[in-house]
C-alpha cells in the first residue's frame, strides 16, 4: 500500500476520521554519534475511504485544520502512538526510546489539553517525560493569551518542548525569547546545505552553532546525504532525522529495526572526516 501526493475533499477527510481510518507512520531520529535509536516521530496519515490509498499530511492537513477537526486527528494520533511506544519500550533497544508528536494551533486552543495528555498517555502506560511535542512557530505566532499557559502546563508535567522547522518562518528567534523550549528541529531547508560548500552552507553551520549554543536539545531534520552527517557530526550536532537513515515507516517496519537493533549503514562507520 503505497501513499499519494493527492488531496482529499472535505467529505472523505470527515469520513476517514469518523471511521477511525487514521495510520501512524513512524520515522526514526537517531542518536549520530552512537547510531542508536532515540525516538520516533508520529506522522499522520489517512486512509482514502474511496481507494484505500494512505495520504499524507499535504493531502489533509489544510483542510483538518480550518474545519477544527485536527484536534480529532491529533488526539487519535496521540492515543495510538502512546500505546504503540509504551510497547516498543519493553524491548532492550526502545527502553529510552520517546514519541514526538506534532500539535496544530486549534490544539492549543483547548485549556484541557495538557490534561487529555496526561489522561491518554497514563492509559498507555506512557511517562509524559517521554513526550516531545512539535510545535511550528506558524502555530506559536498564532499563539494566543491561553496557548502560553497550556504550553506551561505541558512543560510542567515534563513533555519535552520542541520548535519543530526551525529556521524557516520570520519569527524564530522572537519565540525563543518569549518560550521556553527544551528542543529545536532544524529544518530541512538548511540541512541540505551542509557539506555543499559556499555561502549557504556557511549560514546552515550558523544556525546549527547557534541552536547549540542554547544548550536545548538540536535536532537536524531532512538528512538526505552522507555529507550532511558528515558536516552534523563536525559541528556536534547530536541528533538527526532523514531518509538517509529512515523514511517514515508501518508500525510493524519500525518494530522490526528495533528487534533488530542495528545502526543504520549511513552511521555505522564515521567517515575519515568526522571527529567524534
Ligand atoms: P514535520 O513535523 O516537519 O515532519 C517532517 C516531514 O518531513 C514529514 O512529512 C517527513 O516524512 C518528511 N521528511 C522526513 N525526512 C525527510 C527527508 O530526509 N527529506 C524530505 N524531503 N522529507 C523528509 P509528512 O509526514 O508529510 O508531514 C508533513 C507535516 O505535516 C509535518 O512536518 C507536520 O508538520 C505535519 N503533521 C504530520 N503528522 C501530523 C499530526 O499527526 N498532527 C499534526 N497536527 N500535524 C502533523
Ligand atoms: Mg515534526
Ligand atoms: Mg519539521
Ligand atoms: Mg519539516
Amino acid at each position: 500500500m503505497g501513499t499519494a501526493a493527492q488531496t482529499l475533499t472535505a467529505e472523505r477527510i470527515e469520513r476517514a476520521l469518523s471511521q477511525g481510518d487514521v495510520v501512524v507512520h513512524y520515522q526514526p531520529c537517531y542518536d549520530l554519534r552512537t547510531g542508536d535509536m532515540v525516538a520516533v516521530e508520529a506522522l499522520a496519515r489517512l486512509l482514502d475511504p474511496d481507494t484505500g490509498e494512505l495520504i499524507e499530511p499535504a493531502g489533509f492537513l489544510e483542510a483538518l485544520e480550518e474545519s477544527g477537526l485536527v484536534v480529532r486527528l491529533d488526539e487519535m494520533v496521540l492515543a495510538a502512538a502512546a500505546a504503540q511506544v509504551a510497547r516498543w519500550r519493553e524491548l532492550p533497544a526502545g527502553s529510552r526510546l520517546c514519541l514526538a508528536v506534532n500539535l496544530s494551533p486549534a490544539d492549543l486552543d483547548d485549556p484541557m489539553l495538557p490534561q487529555r495528555f496526561r489522561e491518554t498517555t497514563e492509559a498507555a502506560g506512557l511517562p509524559l517525560e517521554a513526550v516531545v511535542v512539535e510545535l511550528t512557530e506558524t502555530l506559536l505566532s498564532r499563539t494566543g493569551q491561553g496557548h502560553e499557559q497550556v504550553l506551561a502546563e505541558l512543560a510542567a508535567l515534563g513533555c519535552n518542548i520542541t520548535l519543530d522547522d526551525f529556521g524557516t518562518g520570520n519569527a524564530s528567534f522572537d519565540y525563543l525569547r518569549r518560550f521556553r523550549v527544551d528542543g529545536i528541529k532544524i529544518d530541512r531547508s538548511f540541512v541540505q546545505f551542509l557539506g555543499s560548500g559556499g555561502q549557504h552552507e556557511r549560514m546552515a553551520e550558523s544556525l546549527v552553532r547557534f541552536c547549540l549554543s542554547l544548550g536545548v536539545h538540536v535536532v537536524a531534520e531532512g538528512i538526505e546525504r552522507p555529507q550532511h552527517v558528515t558536516a552534523l557530526r563536525r559541528l556536534g550536532c547530536p541528533f538527526g532525522q532523514g531518509f538517509l537513515m529512515s523514511r517514515p515507516l508501518p508500525a510493524a517496519d519500525l518494530g522490526e529495526l528495533l528487534r533488530t537493533d542495528a545502526v543504520p549503514p549511513s552511521l555505522a562507520r564515521p567517515t575519515d572526516q568526522d571527529v567524534l
